[in-house]
């Protein structure tokens, strides 16, 4: 049967992954080599030096294309190498523009590596799509998006972006991690590059490191897999592994993901010691609409600000039990943060602000834990802060 007729669910379980055809393993093996036999030279399996290609990485290559319904996959020691590969596509002189809401450590790579390198970047709100472009300029190559954005949970209309940036032949990459593509494919939308930290929810379960790049272009992955292979900022197979046991879970991971943040949004948004809760799931969203297009649901990120100062969110975040304050996300056990001391550090305060991410924003994995529990962790955290 072929892959594409088949639904999200069966492709995350199979889709890449056959019987091993020395034993019959249903699960992908660990493959832990790093050369094969060559019957002579140049005459192998398909398979030759492990930075190059693995077969446990191959497998999870091919799942991770399928799901973002894309034809390539390629895999990375981490999300921020997989980003760093696809800026490598680019050349000193080029210029980025990119959402100003994105990962600390995007901006961080982008401002203090790529941009010594003779890159330049532009960050702007990329759901005022007057901003982006405003932005292009003739060295525009990229324009790289997170949508929900991070930690503001805003939304930017993919396809809208791609269009503007289609007609001035301006490649689009998205970093897909929040959303993963059980919620959102932007190659679907138009988007060239479909970005992941595999570490967050396609793994899973906060036991592994990893990246992902996905893409429809040839052209693109072709420079992409040279980067990959020459770079070599590769994962190790029992990593792969990890990520490929994940994603047969994620349709089930995220519709709980989804159920438990909707309802720990809605408590939230009616309790009374709560200014402001972002879920782009609440109707009074600014981005509600637009994801309600290109998303399959809303996912399992909150933010938002107590009414009060900046001592209260620290006290609350420090007093769950169910909640664990930690950095990350994405995860089946539910984390609870402070992006501007902890994720966002790396941003200046003034960049911070302007932003729109104040200093007292508390962030929120929701797990899939029990919704009434978690619920009534806030409550009793927020109590306690008074
Ligand atoms: C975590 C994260 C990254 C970086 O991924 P690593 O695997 O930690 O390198 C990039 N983008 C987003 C949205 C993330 O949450």
């Amino acid at each position: 049967m072929k892959d594409e007729q088949l639904g999200f669910a069966t492709r995350a379980v199979h889709a890449g992954q056959s019987a091993d055809p020395a034993t019959g393993a249903i699960m992908t093996p660990v493959y832990l080599t790093y050369t094969y036999v060559q019957e002579t030279p140049g005459k192998h399996k398909g398979f030759d030096y492990a930075r190059t290609v693995h077969p446990t990485r191959l497998a999870l290559e091919r799942n991770l294309a399928s799901l973002e319904g894309g034809k390539f996959g390629l895999c990375f020691a981490s999300g921020m190498a997989a980003t760093s590969t696809v800026i490598e596509t680019l050349s000193a002189g080029d210029h980025v523009v990119s959402g100003n809401d994105i990962y600390g450590g995007t901006y961080r790579v982008f401002t203090k590596v790529f941009q010594r390198l003779g890159l330049t970047f532009t960050f702007v709100n990329a759901y005022d799509l007057k901003a982006i472009e405003a932005a292009i300029t003739p060295k525009t190559k990229l324009i790289w998006l997170e949508t929900p954005t991070n930690p503001l949970l805003q939304i930017v209309d993919i396809k809208a972006v791609a269009d503007l940036a289609k007609k001035r032949g301006i490649k689009v990459a998205v970093d897909n991690t929040f959303a993963t593509p059980y919620l959102q494919r932007p190659l679907e939308l138009g988007a060239d590059l479909a970005v992941h930290s595999t570490t967050k929810y396609l793994g899973g379960h906060s036991d592994v490191v990893g990246g992902a790049v996905v893409t429809s272009d040839p052209a693109l992955h072709e420079q992409l897999k040279v980067l990959q292979n020459a770079v070599g900022a590769v994962p190790g197979p029992m990593d792969c592994f990890l990520v490929l046991r994940g994603t047969k879970t994620l349709s089930l991971r995220m519709e709980r993901h989804c159920v438990n943040a909707r309802k720990v949004a809605d408590h939230l948004a009616k309790h009374a010691d709560v200014a402001k809760v972002h879920y782009p799931g609440l109707a009074g969203h600014r981005g509600h609409e637009v994801a309600k297009t290109q998303m399959r649901d809303f996912g399992g990120m909150i933010s938002f600000e107590l009414k009060a100062d900046m001592d209260r969110a620290m006290k609350m975040i420090s007093s769950t039990k169910v909640f664990s304050l930690a950095e990350s996300l994405g995860g089946v056990e539910s984390l609870i943060g402070h992006p501007a001391s902890m994720t966002h550090g790396s941003i200046p305060r003034e960049e911070r602000l302007k932003a729109g991410l104040a200093d007292g924003l508390i962030r929120l994995s929701v797990g899939i834990e029990d919704a009434d529990d978690l619920i009534a962790d806030l409550d009793r955290a927020i109590a306690t802060s008074k």
